[in-house]
Formats: structure tokens, sequence, C-alpha cells
């Protein structure tokens, strides 16, 4: 009763600023808002356009005076203000005439530099928030997940996004080591545009090479192997042609990328002082973030490092959710904020 009153006049917010698709969380309510981060504004202003879904359809289609764009496509905020115009759209999508302005938390990738913090947080307090909190990914990640970040014991994460894979080894509520490289599914999307290139001649999309990804894509041998048919455009007729391909060949080209995430796991976890790897050979490594669904990672990543591999139960999901829980405990908001911003 007494949270629907609040909430009358006031809802504070989570935001998951990802690379490839942002939500917001809003207390009491739980997830309201999923969009890409993509932005379509008018060619040589700032005019935005379409924010999301929306603007997200006209990537690679856009007449020469519309731009789409992903302003956090690397993991780190390339784009100032388009970046601050998404963050303003989506809260005031959520936030409709309250009496009491919102605090705001917000998810930002753990390799973000000092001067992208400012420009998030002037960005949220411009939208009308009445206090911003940064919280890492790999942290909010952590406690949407439910993992005992509170306890004096080793957990690690390791979060697959479109632009970045970030992982931590988080202890004490605060972060014993993380690593953040700028790997992840759109990585995975461009080796399979460039192996259909070399193997098969044919010209593909990212959109296409994101498909071939989710539906056959795979890290470690299926009990059942997959094909499909992909078109394109054959490269030296220059006419359109469809392909057939196996998972095989597939998970053959991913495996550079993938290579270059356990590396950064296995260098994680060299920097782990000895009392908290004692911990993860029993709790192991929790794996979030839309990467951590291509099929068999949890095998390979287990595989290489002899430790039990979890996939969290919605990978897309875990940062937004760590954010709403992070609202939920102001004492933890507090102690968790001030040791990152
Ligand atoms: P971010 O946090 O950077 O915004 P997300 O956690 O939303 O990223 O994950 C987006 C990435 O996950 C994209 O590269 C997308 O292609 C990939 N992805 C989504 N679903 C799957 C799937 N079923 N299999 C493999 N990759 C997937
Ligand atoms: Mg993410």
């Amino acid at each position: 009763m007494w949270a629907q009153l609040k909430g009358l006049f006031s809802n504070d917010i989570g935001i998951d600023l990802g690379t490839a698709n942002s939500l917001v969380y809003v207390r009491d309510q739980g997830i309201v808002l999923r969009e890409p981060s993509v932005v379509a504004i008018q060619a040589g202003t700032n005019n935005v356009l379409a924010v999301g879904e929306e603007a997200k359809r006209m990537l690679g289609r856009t007449p020469g005076n519309i731009v789409a764009i992903r302003p956090m496509k690397d993991g780190v905020i390339a784009d100032f203000d388009v970046t601050g115009a998404m963050l303003r759209h989506f809260i005031q999508r959520v936030h409709h005439r309250k009496l009491i302005a919102p605090r705001v938390v917000v998810a930002v990738p753990s390799g973000i530099t000092e001067v992208e913090r400012r420009a998030v947080k002037d960005s949220v307090t411009h939208a009308g928030a009445r206090e911003v909190y940064l919280i890492e990914q790999p942290m909010a990640s952590a406690i949407g997940v439910g993992l005992p970040v509170h306890e004096p014991a080793g957990n690690m994460i390791v979060d697959i996004g479109g632009g970045t894979c970030e992982m931590a080894i988080i202890s004490l509520a605060g972060i014993v080591f993380s690593r953040s490289l700028r790997v992840g599914g759109d990585e995975f999307d461009e080796t399979i545009v460039a192996y259909m290139k070399r193997a098969h001649n044919l010209m593909i999309g990212e959109r296409t090479a994101e498909e071939i990804k989710i539906k056959i894509g795979s890290a470690y041998p299926l009990e059942q192997e997959l094909t499909m048919d992909v078109k394109g455009r054959d490269l030296s007729t220059g006419l359109p042609k469809t392909i057939n391909v196996r998972s095989e060949e597939i998970r053959e080209a991913l495996k550079e990328p993938l290579s270059s995430i356990l590396e950064a796991i296995r260098i994680t976890l060299e920097r782990c002082p000895p009392e908290l790897s004692a911990d993860l050979v029993d709790r192991g490594i929790v794996m979030a973030g839309g990467g951590a669904l291509l099929r068999g990672i949890d095998r390979l990543v287990a595989e290489e490092t002899y430790l039990p591999v979890h996939i969290a139960d919605d990978p897309l999901t875990a940062v937004a959710e760590g954010t709403g829980r992070v609202l939920q405990e102001l004492q933890f908001l507090k102690r968790v904020a001030s040791s990152s911003t």
C-alpha cells in the first residue's frame, strides 16, 4: 500500500546501459523497458528521430539524411551526446508526471573512463534525476543472478554482451579484480561474416550473421549438429544465392573470438588471491549476458578452467535485475555506489 502510494510520487529507476540492449527497471514494477541501444539522428544535427527498436530497424538501411548509431558499441561511450539523448529518452518514457524526481542507478561498463562516467551522470541529472549512482556492470550482473556478493567469499561472474565481455571476482560487496575486453557477441557476428566470405564466397550482413549465430552457433560439439540455409550475395557473380551452412563450420569460425575470452578468464583466475581461488573450486563461475546463450559455452569454459560453470537463468536481464535489487537495498546502494564512483 505504502509502496503504491509512494509510487505515485516517485519511482526509483535502474538502467542497464548495454552495448547492444538497454533495460530499465522501475522499483516495485520490475523491468518495464527493453530496447536495442540504437539511436537514429538527422545527419549533421543532434535531432533524435527514433530510439530503440525503431532505430535498430534503420541500421544499415538509412537514406543519406538519417544516421542510425549504436553509441555504446565498443563498450566505451563513443558518442556522449547520443548516449545522453538515449538515456534521457528512456528515463522520460518511464517517468511521467511524478511529483518527486527519481533516484537512478545506472550500470555502466567497467572499462569506462572518468570523463565518460561524468557524462553519464550529467545526462541522467539533466533527465530529471534527484540522485544518480553508477555501478559497474559485472557487479550488477552478479547481484542480479543472486550471487552472495556480501559474503567474504570469492564469486566470479563472466558477462558476455554485444560489444564487451566483462568479468570480475567479487567478495564482500567489492570487486577484487575485474577485466573488460572489447570482444563480445558483435565480434562473433563479424567473424561469421568474414568466414562466409572466405569459405563460401558469400557476402552477408551482420544481422544475418547474428541469426546464424543464434540458430546454429556453438562453442562445443553438439549432440545433434545443425544446418541452416543462408542467403547472401555471391561475390563472383554479384547475384543473390543460398548456401547450406553446418554448425561445425560456424563453431570453427568462432574459435578465435572465444579463445580471447578464455584467455581473459585464465588471466583473471591467475590474479585471484588464493583464498578466493579456493572458494571458486566449489562455487565455480556464473555466466550472464546474451553471449552466455551461445550453445555449449558453459562446457567450453568448464573444460578450460576445470571449474563448475553455471549459466544465469535469464542472462539478458541479469544486469537490470541487479540494478533493481540495488534500488531495493538503500544501505547497499550507498556502499556499492561509493566504492565505484
Ligand atoms: P549488452 O549487455 O552489451 O547490451 P546483451 O547482454 O544484451 O549485450 O547481449 C547481446 C548479445 O547477445 C548480442 O551480440 C546477441 O547477438 C547475443 N545473443 C542474444 N541471444 C543469443 C543466443 N541465443 N545465442 C548467442 N548469442 C546471443
Ligand atoms: Mg550487458
